[in-house]
């Protein structure tokens, strides 16, 4: 039998950002991870996704890994069309993901005032999501606040992990440290002291770009090797 959860990923925006939107569908319980941008193409996959499974879809969470405009811009929106669904990030980034307006401006785009933070992610925090249940990492670096997010999912077929890795982890790469508190020292530390001791068949889910696996990284990742 198959897993009962599903995860459903669409690119958003002029920076590619990976937008997950992960549903129990025992319960309908759902959650966005990094809304950034596109909200109505967000929307219709919500909608798409109840008519896939038979139900409405609660959303309960909009999860972002940090506070740069390119994983925040939607937020709004979605929060505006589903006001039950908890805007969360780490207290670390509340600052840059409250300065929306004006990361907009740098790079020539206009925001609305963000929606307040109503969640602050805290290291080993565990949220449960329907039959899965989420781990909070923290792994400041690309930015003071940057988390990722750990998913641990029971089912028929045994116990699945995975990890939101954010713009800290990427198939190959890792985050820039040149925007608002990042340190690149520090990021590659957490990398290996809370990514690459996770078990490596645990799938990476980075913010741009392909998936991986962390065993995969850490024998040929060039900036961790
Ligand atoms: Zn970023
Ligand atoms: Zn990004």
């Amino acid at each position: 039998m198959k897993s009962s959860f599903l995860d459903r990923k669409i690119v958003v925006g002029p920076f590619q950002c990976n937008c997950h939107l992960l549903v129990c569908s025992e319960t309908g319980e759902a959650a966005l991870v990094d809304p950034g941008d596109d909200a109505a193409r967000i929307l219709e996959l919500v909608k798409k996704t109840e008519s896939e499974i038979g139900k409405p879809l609660q959303l309960k969470w909009l999860l972002h890994t940090h506070g740069h405009l390119d994983h925040i811009g939607a937020t709004g929106a979605i929060k505006a069309a589903h006001p039950m669904a908890k805007i969360a990030i780490h207290e670390g980034d509340e600052f840059i993901y409250n300065m929306l307006k004006k990361q907009g401006e740098l790079f020539g785009l206009k925001y609305d005032e963000p929606r307040a933070v109503e969640h602050r992610l805290n290291h080993e925090e565990e949220i449960q999501l329907g039959r899965a249940k989420f781990t909070v990492v923290h792994t400041p670096g690309h930015s003071p606040g940057s988390a990722c997010l750990r998913m641990h999912e029971s089912s028929d077929i045994g116990v699945q992990e995975s990890l939101f890795s954010g713009d800290t982890l990427f198939q190959a790469s890792v985050g820039r440290t040149d925007l608002w508190g990042a340190d690149g020292p520090q990021m590659i530390r957490m990398i290996q002291d809370r990514i690459l001791t996770l078990d490596g068949d645990t799938a990476v889910h980075p913010g741009h770009g392909p998936s991986t696996r962390v065993g995969v990284e850490k024998t040929s990742n060039p900036f961790l090797i």
